[in-house]
């Protein structure tokens, strides 16, 4: 069978048992139309969904994803899909909580750290490049502070990095830094490790990551 073929028979099984069973709550959601408490902005490549990760109901959780789970600048020119979902679910929608999620292993962090990203004939594309440039930052850190360390503690700790500017850039965001000043909005930055099933949360008093139980 196809990789389609499976995807089929996969929604052959939810039509008949997980859509009946949650038929009357997605009733609902058409009748009051979506009221997500949480915006989650995660990796493309996060290989666990983030609803099945936090055990989410059809419309607990407005997600967006994207290579490495990045989020640029307030008002960055040429990136518009991601800037209008912002907008969308803290204006209008108005989630309470953003929570930007990467991931171990993640590949879209892995093409920023590698030569190809800077190579002055790099296999990249220029829309790649521009997009992986929204956390270039962290790469620079890394490369400077961690040149002696191991291809993977470069990688973890560029992942890391990447999910602070993204903190960090959501504060450009005129309408999140109002909410988040009328105690209306929250932001995290969490780090899912595919390998161990742990999140680490970033604390923005101590600067680091910390496990969540
Ligand atoms: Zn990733």
């Amino acid at each position: 069978m196809s990789n389609v073929g499976k995807l089929i028979s996969g929604f052959r099984v939810f039509k008949s048992t997980t859509f009946p069973q949650k038929q009357d709550m997605i009733q609902h959601l058409i009748e009051q139309g979506q009221k997500p408490t949480t915006m989650v902005i995660s990796c493309a490549d996060i290989r666990l969904a983030p609803a099945e990760l936090f055990a989410a109901n059809p419309g607990e959780l407005y997600i967006i994803n994207n290579i490495g789970g990045l989020v640029p600048k307030y008002d960055t020119q040429g990136i518009h899909g991601i800037l209008s979902a912002i907008e969308y679910a803290v204006t209008i929608l108005e989630v309470e909580n953003i929570i930007v999620l990467g991931h171990a292993k993640c590949s879209g962090i892995k093409m920023m750290l590698s030569e190809e990203f800077t190579a002055k004939n790099s296999k990249l594309s220029e829309s790649m490049k521009t997009w992986l440039s929204v956390a270039s930052e962290a790469r620079d850190i890394v490369k400077k502070q961690m040149s002696d360390k191991s291809e993977e503690e470069q990688q973890a700790s560029c992942e890391q990095e990447s999910l602070i500017i993204s903190l960090r850039n959501l504060m450009t965001y005129p309408y999140i830094a109002k909410r988040m000043r009328e105690n209306k909005l929250n932001i995290f930055g969490w780090h899912f490790d595919i390998e161990s099933g742990d999140i680490m949360a970033f604390d923005p008093d101590t600067k680091f990551f910390e496990p969540i139980s």
